[in-house]
């Protein structure tokens, strides 16, 4: 007889990992599959968050940022240090220890909480069963459900003007892997992705170009937030040119040609790497067995209502396979969400309040709506807007580049969105995720107290600019019409 269990996750990433272990926490057997093998040829869960993405990426971008302070911000603090050299191999390293700490754990996380790591590939059958391939090169086995979770995540989207031969032309696992700083990087979208990854190579030393399709900026982020943040990498050497699509690629002398239109006509640039960043993909490849019954939408994301249920009952689908923003904290909530409804309780994720950052220095961060969408659904608002260069603390750091900008509804107050360029981004914008999960107005985040000096001060103060009423910079206030 095939093996019963409650629940079977398919992909141990940070959707599947943490569905399997809630699941347990409430009393459920499961079982989690997970075929990964790392680059030291182990099987590891954690997928691509933990593996090859917001990890090792984060440990490369605060690397490589203490690089870039040595050698051109601590003498301004009056710190006198010689020309710095840079260890790559043990910058790797160091990342590669972070990587096997966190996913070794999510494994002692799995033996605490009774998990079962099934080793190998899942494939949903009909009928709630699964077929699970060992990553050992064992039979296949038929294992029952009474419910299972697709988390099997997202790869990178592939053109075919730019193909991933993993050593000049890479995607963004290539990229966190370059055994030397290349001369010259062309990095190809202007994504997240993009901007974190020519970012790192950019201090440590390479020339980077950023060619990127669309004549806008960071389309999805607040435009005056944007803006700033295009004038602020331009200046740090990034040489991001918009409106440029890539018409070519080709490889001569080691080197990758990379041919490109503009407005202006047709242009090319030789670089030693190349890293494509245009977006990723569901991945349901060999998921699915063609009865399985559970349907795809119109970009081949795995169909799901609200609650992350597909068409099948009892067959669930979580993280970057569905729709909603690819991060990890999606997932992440997905997996909770999920568990706990086959437990039976009624979790729901607030999908209005799911913070994104983009981890450049400044780091741009933001919750809710950009004025730009709140100003097209035609309703009255009001914004404010305050620099960290009002801010006693920011100063202090040498920190002061940046804004927060609340957007908040004309009638009620209530906050609509908060966006944040500058240092800790990341930190700050949970205020606003707090604020708006408890559908908190801007004269809410006034009347509080906030900690002197501290950078949270630019939220109040940001609060406060909503109805000019910000001490620390001097604001006009608009007629009453
Ligand atoms: P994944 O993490 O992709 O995990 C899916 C797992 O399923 C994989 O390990 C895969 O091996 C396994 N799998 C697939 N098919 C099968 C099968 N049939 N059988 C068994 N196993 C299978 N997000 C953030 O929020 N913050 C960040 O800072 C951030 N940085 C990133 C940086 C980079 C370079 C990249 C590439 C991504 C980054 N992301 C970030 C995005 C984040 O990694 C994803 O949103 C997140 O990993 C999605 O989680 P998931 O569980 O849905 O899928
Ligand atoms: P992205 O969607 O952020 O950016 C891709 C960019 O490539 C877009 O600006 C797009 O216009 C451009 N593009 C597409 N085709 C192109 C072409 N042919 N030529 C030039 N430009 C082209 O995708 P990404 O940067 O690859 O990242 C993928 C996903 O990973 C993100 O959507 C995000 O959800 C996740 N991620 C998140 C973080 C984070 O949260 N900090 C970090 C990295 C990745």
């Amino acid at each position: 007889m095939a093996d019963q269990y409650d629940v079977i996750v398919i992909g141990g990433g940070p959707g599947g990992y943490v569905a399997a272990i809630r699941a347990a926490q409430l009393g459920l057997k499961t079982a989690c599959i997970e075929k990964r093998i790392n680059k030291q040829g182990d099987p590891a869960l954690g997928g691509t968050c933990l593996n090859v993405g917001c990890i090792p990426s984060k440990a490369l971008l605060d690397s490589s940022w203490k690089f870039h302070e040595v050698s051109d911000s601590v003498a301004e603090h009056g710190i006198k240090v010689g020309k710095p050299k840079l260890d790559l191999a043990t910058m790797h390293a160091r990342k590669d220890k972070i990587v096997q700490q966190l996913t070794g754990g999510v494994a002692q996380l799995f033996k605490a909480n009774g998990v079962t790591w099934l080793q190998g590939t899942g494939k949903l059958l009909a009928g709630k069963k699964v077929e699970y391939a060992p990553a050992d090169g064992g039979d296949s086995q038929e294992l029952a459900a009474e419910n299972v979770v697709l988390a099997s995540g997202s790869v990178p989207v592939n053109i075919p003007v730019a193909e991933i031969d993993d050593d000049l032309i890479v995607d963004s696992t290539g990229a966190l892997e370059f055994d030397k700083v290349p001369k010259r990087l062309g990095v190809i979208g202007a994504g997240v992705i993009g901007l974190e990854l020519g970012s790192v190579w950019a201090r440590l030393g390479a020339e980077v170009v950023v060619i990127e399709a669309v004549e806008t900026f960071l389309p999805l982020v607040d435009t005056q937030i944007a803006k700033e943040g295009l004038k602020t990498f331009r200046k740090q050497g990034l040489d991001i040119r918009l409106g440029a699509r890539v018409t070519g690629t080709e490889i001569k002398n080691g080197k990758v040609d990379v041919g490109y239109a503009d407005a202006e006509g047709d242009h090319s640039e030789t670089f030693d790497k190349v890293i494509v960043a245009v977006g990723r993909r569901p991945y349901t490849e060999n998921l699915l067995s063609p009865d399985s019954g559970v349907t795809l939408d119109e970009r081949s994301f795995i169909y799901v209502n609200g609650q992350c249920r597909t068409d099948v009952p009892g067959i669930f689908a979580i993280g970057d396979l569905v729709r909603g923003p690819a991060l990890a904290h999606k997932a992440i909530e997905e997996g909770v969400m999920v568990a706990e409804v086959i437990a039976g309780e009624h979790t729901q994720v607030n999908y209005e309040c799911v913070p994104g950052v983009i981890y450049t220095h400044p780091e741009i961060a933001w919750v809710g709506k950009t004025e730009q969408e709140v100003k097209s659904t035609g309703e009255p608002y009001k914004t404010g807007v305050v620099p960290f260069a009002a801010n006693g603390r920011a100063l202090a750091a040498g920190e002061a580049a940046g804004m927060v900008k609340f957007v908040s509804d004309e009638k009620s107050d209530r906050i609509l969105g908060m966006h944040v360029i500058g240092p800790q981004a990341s930190e700050l914008v949970q205020q606003g995720v707090v604020a708006m999960e408890f559908g908190a107005t801007t004269e809410d985040l006034q009347l509080m107290v906030f900690g002197h000096p501290s950078l949270s001060e630019t939220v109040h103060e940001a609060a406060l600019a909503v109805d000019y009423k910000a001490i620390h910079v001097a604001q006009r206030r608009r007629k009453k019409k």
